[in-house]
């Protein structure tokens, strides 16, 4: 079993573990189970050990504008469907591009409770986590920030927070069980 990254490792091994746990979920959500596999962990280990030799990318943002279409048009952070605005996933203000691939539909709540705060925090300060296909998104525009920026091979310590557009505690987040994972957020019961 590979080590957790920590303050030493790089930013791309920090990717290479959110993004192929993110991949292991996936796939244990869409095969219905309530617990992992061996093949969920290898699917992992993968992902992991091809993107930091770099055999294996992420796959690319086009495949989570399809969301937009096949999945109703609701808050991708609650799942309401009503008084929907446009929000910039990566904030605007914080460097987030003002492009298709980076809006997504929020409710006017969670829009003004989101502000200008890293999406995978502000869920956290709620006790919520990113439905997997908003965090898979997420995930793939800092990759492509930090590799833009060439910040991912600096150590995680060492990256000054200040000039990310995202929050790297968030590729430190604590994950829920396997169960507590949707693709896209439960609309709310009321
Ligand atoms: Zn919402």
């Amino acid at each position: 079993m590979p080590k957790l990254p920590d303050d030493h490792c790089t930013l791309r091994e920090h990717f290479a573990w959110v993004y192929g746990t993110l991949a292991m979920v996936h796939a244990a959500v869409v095969e219905g189970k309530i617990r992992y596999e061996s093949l969920h962990f290898i699917i992992r280990g993968r992902f992991r050990k091809g993107y930091l030799s770099g055999k294996m990318k992420m796959r690319p943002l086009h495949d989570d504008e399809k969301t937009k279409i096949v999945h109703a048009t609701t808050c991708c952070y609650c799942g309401r469907a009503a008084k929907l605005s446009l929000d910039h996933l990566i904030p605007q203000l914080k460097g987030g591009a003002d492009a298709a691939d980076n809006i997504t539909y929020a409710c006017r709540s969670c829009n003004s409770s989101k502000g200008p705060k890293d999406m995978v925090l502000w869920l956290a300060s709620k006790e919520r986590f990113p439905a997997i296909l908003v965090f898979r998104r997420y995930l793939k525009l800092a990759a492509r920030w930090c590799e833009d920026a060439n910040l991912m091979d600096i150590p995680w310590n060492d990256v000054p927070d200040a000039v990310l557009p995202f929050d790297k505690r968030s590729l430190r987040v604590e994950w829920p069980s396997l169960t507590e994972h949707r693709l896209w957020p439960d609309p709310p019961d009321t």
